[in-house]
């Protein structure tokens, strides 16, 4: 049976989660505070870029099934589920999660409740946090059987956003109140019925978010450093990786090398998860040092490009492929280009930046940094082409017109993205990837 729920925020998480339980048949009202979002999203134009979105969201609009608005109170009123899903970024320097927009819309639907009603969380919060939901509930509610709370934590990956949602690995659910369980247990009902639904405590689920996205920083910086030692000793680490992955123990997935993570979710929940850590009483030294060798990480980055580009910076003109955290997104949120890109520009290096999703956000992140429309111009003239993400067209372009239009056809692929032998073969005249030995073209025949 269709559950009503609204959902506070039309972020990545919010407008994603929200079209796709309407896609199963839920009634969505989707509520966000800034009025601008909701006309653009009203017109059919999505606020970022996510593969199909833009057709889940007109389809279930079409069908009746979600609507947006401004207006909190109106879409809280006679819904059996409130999903929570505002941004909880990092507070200042203290690497702690800023909580003010999750209490102030617990304030806001709070205010609007009027039936029994399953307040969710689905922002990323620290342990604790849902009790504290709870209170500002209470404190409006008073001591009452019109609420509950749950907390329902998201893991889907921007890019892969509606295929992770809908074929999700695990659905955690922290629920110590049976009604709102058994509302929960009613969203999730219309999803395949392989579906493994982990109903956990309140401080169980808050905590397997943040211990899902700490392992995964271990993960990618643990490969990163193995990259380093096959670079150093002759060893490949794709292959390493390879070979890593097929231990079913370990698994293959985040063994990929690159030049550090970053994204709106990894590097504040790692620094999230220490300061929590901290507070507890509790040491976190391996999700710290990946916190401290990811930072290193970016700025072996930069050696690694004066590197490639002969010594010096002053003067290089350097093609750069790919500006966003990672491909299939235009979220430049802690992208590592944000920490790469700008000590280049400051040794006088001439850059030209591609990035095929357009992120409206670079010009004013990335000064100096010129961005171009395609590949091709970024390329040319260019004594250098870094591939910077991951973006998955960038297989489909045509290497050899690259090549032909650089000065000195030489690429530094810092996501392992092309072969090299695939790249010499179009007409590079040499390739470095990271963590083997840079390749280079033979004497032509
Ligand atoms: P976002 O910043 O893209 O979007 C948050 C939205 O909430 C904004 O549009 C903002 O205007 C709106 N908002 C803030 N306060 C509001 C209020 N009181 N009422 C109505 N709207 C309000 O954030 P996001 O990337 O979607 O992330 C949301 C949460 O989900 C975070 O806690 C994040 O850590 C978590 N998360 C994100 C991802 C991801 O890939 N982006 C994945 C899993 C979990």
């Amino acid at each position: 049976m269709a559950v009503r729920i609204a959902m506070i925020g039309t972020g990545y998480v919010g407008l994603v989660t929200g079209a796709c339980f309407a896609e199963l048949g839920h009634d969505v009202t989707c509520v966000d505070a800034d009025p601008g979002r909701i006309a653009r999203i009203q017109r059919g134009e999505m606020p970022f870029y996510e593969p199909d979105l833009e057709a889940l969201v007109a389809r279930n609009v079409a069908a009746g099934r979600l609507r947006f608005s401004t207006d909190t109170a109106a879409s809280v009123r006679g819904r059996e589920a409130v999903f929570i899903a505002v941004g909880t970024p990092s507070e200042g320097d203290t690497g702690r999660a800023d909580l003010r927009h999750v209490f102030a819309a617990a304030g806001e639907v709070a205010a609007a409740i009027d039936t029994f009603t399953v307040v969710v969380t689905k922002s990323t919060v620290p342990v604790g946090t849902n009790r504290r939901v709870a209170d500002r509930l209470r404190e409006v509610l008073g001591d009452s059987a019109r609420f509950a709370v749950a907390s329902n934590p998201e893991f889907l990956r921007e890019g892969a956003a509606i295929r992770d949602f809908m074929e999700p690995d695990r659905v955690i659910v922290g629920a110590e109140d049976d009604r709102a369980f058994a509302v929960m247990a009613r969203v999730y009902a219309p999803m395949a019925a392989s579906l493994r639904l982990l109903r956990t405590n309140i401080e169980t689920a808050e905590v397997v978010k943040y211990a899902a996205n700490g392992f995964l920083a271990v993960k990618v910086g643990f490969i990163n450093e193995i990259a380093d030692l096959c670079e150093a000793t002759g060893a490949d680490v794709r292959q390493v990786a390879a070979g890593l992955g097929l231990d079913h123990r370990i698994g293959a997935a985040f063994l990929r090398t690159g030049p550090g993570w970053g994204g709106s979710c990894l590097p504040k929940d790692t620094r999230a998860l220490a300061a929590t850590a901290e507070d507890a009483g509790v040491a976190s030294r391996i999700v710290s040092a990946a916190i401290a060798a990811n930072s290193a990480r970016k700025a072996a980055m930069v050696e690694r490009i004066r590197r490639a580009a002969g010594g010096t910076l002053a003067g290089r003109r350097i093609g750069v492929l790919g500006v966003t955290f990672k491909g299939q997104t235009d979220d430049m949120r802690e992208s590592p280009s944000l920490d790469i890109l700008p000590p280049l520009v400051a040794e006088g290096a001439e850059l030209v930046a591609y990035d095929p999703g357009e992120p409206p956000e670079a010009p004013r992140l990335l000064p100096g940094v010129t961005l171009v429309a395609s590949a091709a111009a970024a390329a040319t003239d260019a004594e250098l082409l870094v591939v910077l993400t991951d973006w998955q067209s960038f297989a489909a372009l045509d290497l050899g017109a690259l090549a032909r239009a650089m000065r000195t056809p030489h690429m530094l692929d810092l996501r392992n993205l092309f072969d090299g032998q695939d790249v010499l073969a179009a007409g590079f005249a040499r390739y470095e990837g990271l963590g083997a030995t840079p390749l280079e073209a033979g004497p032509a025949a």
